[in-house]
């Protein structure tokens, strides 16, 4: 089969469209035949390398995987040769303690498809069949491939671990990447007020288009006297953080008394300066979040097939563009997903 597949760490130039051998599905597992896969952060992240990530060469990339059951290892109750589907990209023991208290992602063997396992960048892949997503007829493969892993790290960041209540207010950061524009619509569906930063005007205009109550340039408008503005001086009771050093310490000080800052992911660098005391004066809550559980996906994919969550693609290129593809991601002027076609 085709795939994009990286022999070593580097730039987009390590990205290479070539043959592989087909993968086999093994007991319980399903082998797919992938019609779209999305780009994620986490992607370029893995094609750098760096960070204790140990991926064993020769690659494949690819979180975000929608397409057609082609094989079964074994058969699987529920599951045919020819239905559509979308995965989820999660596996883990299934087992542990963590696994069976439904919290997947603190699995010890939590592996990310595309991540430390072959992933969707190339014509066939295989996952166990606990990942797979019946979509209905409805939902198209673009769509399907862009919802996953940021709609599950959205859900997870407001429902579960935030915890956000109608009528509070919720500051999202980026609105044009893919957490942000999930994070936006699921905050809006727990009935909260959000207010979304972008880097363009087109871009906010885009970010009211998914729901945004109140958007900011955050090249230009001071998010934080905006933020305490927006709220009548209270700041905002939840920061959906994943941008990392350029914004932390403006999401610490955006925040209301009490006030949940939850973190996904730090883009921007690693370090972010906190003045202790904002966090014990005004009694504020610092949360990590990753990934989720299939539960949690499950969840937030009964609104995405209602209609009520939208996957947001910004752009669809054939799979033998995956450099461009890369390219277009790092230059951060997408709104929405980049989604690769093989
Ligand atoms: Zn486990």
């Amino acid at each position: 089969m085709k795939a994009v597949v990286i022999h070593e760490h580097g730039g987009p130039d390590v990205l290479k469209y070539e043959d592989v051998p087909d993968p086999v599905a093994g007991a319980g597992e399903v082998l797919v035949r992938v019609r779209a896969c999305a780009l994620n952060h986490l992607d370029i992240w893995t094609r750098k390398g760096g960070a204790g990530r140990q991926v064993a060469f020769p690659h494949i990339l690819g979180n975000d995987v929608s397409g057609e059951v082609e094989g079964l290892g074994s058969p699987v109750a529920g599951i045919e040769r020819g239905q559509r589907v979308m995965l989820s990209p999660g596996t883990s023991c299934g087992r542990c303690r963590m696994c069976l208290a439904g919290e997947d992602s603190s699995c010890r063997q939590y592996r990310i498809l595309g991540y430390l396992v072959p992933g969707g960048y190339a014509e066939r892949v295989t996952c166990p069949a606990a990942n797979v997503i019946p979509l209905p007829d409805a939902i198209g493969f673009e769509e399907a491939a862009a919802f996953p892993l940021v709609f599950l790290t959205a859900w997870r960041m407001l429902v579960t671990r935030a915890q956000v209540r109608p009528g509070e207010d919720v500051l999202v950061w980026a609105a044009g990447s893919g957490v942000g524009t999930a994070a936006i619509q699921v905050a809006k569906l727990m009935g909260a007020r959000v207010i979304a930063t972008a880097g363009s005007d087109a871009k906010l205009d885009l970010a009211r288009q998914l729901g945004a109550d109140h958007v900011l340039n955050h090249r230009t408008d001071d998010v934080v006297a905006e933020a305490r503005r927006l709220t009548g001086r209270k700041g905002v009771d939840v920061v959906v953080e994943h941008v990392g050093e350029a914004t932390w310490e403006r999401s610490i000080l955006a925040l209301a008394h009490r006030g949940r800052l939850v973190t996904c992911g730090a883009t921007t660098g690693p370090k972010g300066a906190t003045e202790l005391r904002h966090v014990f004066s005004k009694q504020l809550t610092i949360m990590g979040s990753y990934m989720g559980s299939k539960a949690e996906l499950l969840d937030a994919a009964r609104f995405f097939f209602e209609g009520r969550l939208r996957a947001v693609v910004h752009a669809v290129l054939p799979l033998a563009e995956a450099r461009r593809a890369h390219e277009m991601l790092e230059a951060s002027e997408h709104f929405g997903k980049i989604v690769l076609r093989p």
